[in-house]
């Protein structure tokens, strides 16, 4: 029997991982930590009857202290970490220094600590990100392999894919929360949008794999059948291809690499498989993205804060989609890049990040 805790119960990868569990005798869910999202979190206790709750929008409550406290109880087993901000980095780390399987499912912790992360022992350490989940399957369930030359992230190209910068220009975020083959929650739903999401994952890619951005192709697969690829030294590519569905990510990392039957691909109801190169001018973050995984230091940190802030504003209509990525350039252009040492220094840089988003974002406001 495993002991699972998750963090981020109530959110989307939460409840997906709550299936795997109730479909798995191994898996026990023994904690959780959630937002805000009280019904459900009593829905889960009366299902699941873990030991402990806790939430984490509490004012009165140390949330960084009861978050820790979850992950290091020497009960847990596995920590499926679904959680977003500097909070969720210091779960990161303490889940890894304490010895457990790390599911990560939240990126923004790689993008923004990722130098920090990656120096603590990652051998327990499992990608749950769809696109991460399929490299390390690629790679026979591991982060390496001395043979790797690169990869091949597979985007879906969003909701906005087929259309004009002028259409994009004018789209609001109830269009973007459309989404033709995930289901996700909000953030992620405009960051599949403007496509930052991918650049995100280029970055999360880059920590996880130890390669290089230049090395990290990004292919528009609208499909999303193949989850991604890598490359090998003597040029063979080797694809993971399974139905769009996050339980299979999720029941890989929480079973420890057993196979549970989730979903089935017949291959004679696929019509084609297409591929088309991302486009810069219509997508500027995918391109605001890569520019910051080859900076390095805090700007992939800077990029991520401001995204967070001009997200908001978007999905609260009060700037346009462009505004977006304008927003996260003139931050990461006010920002002196300095290698990043420590997570003081990192949350010193994100609120510093935050104001100068929050500044620049008053030239858009409509
Ligand atoms: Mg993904």
């Amino acid at each position: 029997m495993k002991n699972i805790c998750i963090l981020g119960a109530t959110g989307s990868i939460g409840t997906q991982a709550l299936e795997v569990i109730a479909s798995c005798e191994e898996l026990k869910l023994h904690s959780f930590s959630y937002h805000r999202n009280d019904a459900l979190a009593d829905d889960i206790v009366q299902r699941y009857g873990p030991c402990r709750a806790v939430r984490t929008s509490d004012p009165s409550c140390n949330t960084s202290e009861m978050l820790l406290s979850l992950v290091e109880d020497p009960e847990v087993d596995i920590v499926l970490h679904a959680v977003t901000g500097t909070l969720g980095i210091k779960a990161a780390i303490s889940a890894l220094r304490a010895g457990k399987t790390l599911a990560l499912a939240n990126k923004e912790t790689l993008v923004a600590a990722g130098d920090l992360v990656m120096r603590e022992n990652t051998d327990k350490l499992i990608p749950v990100d769809s696109e991460h989940s399929a490299i390390y399957q690629c790679l026979g369930c591991s982060l390496s392999n001395p043979d790797l030359d690169g990869i091949v992230l597979t985007a879906s190209g969003g909701p906005f894919r087929h259309l004009s910068e002028e259409v994009i220009a004018s789209k609001r975020a109830e269009d973007a929360l459309k989404h033709p083959n995930w289901n996700m929650g909000r953030k992620i739903s405009i960051d599949s949008a403007t496509m930052m999401n991918k650049g995100l994952e280029i970055i999360e890619a880059m920590h996880l794999f130890g390669l290089s951005p230049d090395l990290i192709e990004v292919v528009v697969h609208p499909e999303s059948i193949i989850h991604s690829m890598v490359r090998f030294r003597d040029g063979s590519l080797i694809a993971e291809l399974s139905r769009p569905s996050m339980k299979q990510p999720i029941a890989l990392a929480l079973t420890g690499q057993k196979r549970m039957p989730i979903s089935r691909l017949r291959f004679s109801e696929l019509r084609a498989l297409t591929f088309e190169e991302p486009d810069p001018v219509r997508f500027p973050c995918l391109a605001l993205a890569v520019e910051a995984a080859r900076a390095g230091g805090i700007i992939p940190a800077v990029m991520n804060a401001a995204n967070e802030v001009a997200v908001e504003a978007y999905l609260a209509h009060r700037i346009g989609f462009y505004d977006i990525s304008r927003i996260v350039e003139r931050t990461m252009d006010c920002t002196t890049n300095q290698s990043l040492s420590c997570l003081e220094q990192l949350e010193e840089q994100i609120a510093r990040a935050k104001e100068c988003a929050a500044l620049s974002m008053r030239a858009f406001i409509q």
